[in-house]
């Protein structure tokens, strides 16, 4: 079930050359249709293969405006229900409504490390994609062990 923008609340990002959506969106389906040619709502974002998306969220959590939503399965989120996250500069605010209107709230704390500064290898040794296409490469690559359910984040 993919997203949606509410174009009464996007604000195409007041006109930056790449929008948050699509910065964030790992299948490059959002795009801001700049005349309105596209969709008839000029400056106003959209998904432009709905069958694409894998509902991650990403561009849901990132819109400043939450003009995004996901219209989700309607086993988890029935008809008139929604799943809105509201980020802050340390917690993530989810807002559920439930189709009979009741609304919960839940608050989580997100990660604080800036954007760009995770060492991605953290000291160990730069993936070597020359041997990308070698069978059984995930098993027999160094470092590879059987896991340790103490290492398990368990809160
Ligand atoms: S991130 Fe939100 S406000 Fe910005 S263009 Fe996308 S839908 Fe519109
Ligand atoms: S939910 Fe994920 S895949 Fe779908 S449009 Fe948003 S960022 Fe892209």
């Amino acid at each position: 079930m993919p997203t949606f923008v509410r174009t009464e609340k996007c604000d195409g990002c007041k006109g930056q050359d790449k929008t948050a959506c699509m910065y964030i969106c790992p299948h490059d389906l959002m795009k801001l249709d700049k005349d309105g040619s596209e969709t008839g709502h000029a400056m106003k974002a959209f998904n432009q293969e709905p069958e694409q998306c894998w509902e991650c969220y990403s561009c849901v959590k990132i819109c400043p405006q939450q003009a995004i939503e996901a219209r989700h399965y309607a086993d988890i989120v029935p008809l008139g229900g929604s799943v809105q996250p509201l980020r802050g500069s340390d917690t993530i605010m989810w807002t559920i409504k439930f189709r009979n209107g009741n609304i919960k709230r839940f608050k989580f704390p997100i990660r604080t490390t800036p954007e760009g500064s995770i060492d991605p290898y953290a000291g160990k040794p730069e993936a070597d994609l020359s041997k990308i296409e070698d069978t059984g490469f995930f098993v027999q690559c160094n470092g590879y062990r059987a896991g340790d359910p103490s290492e398990l984040i368990a809160r």
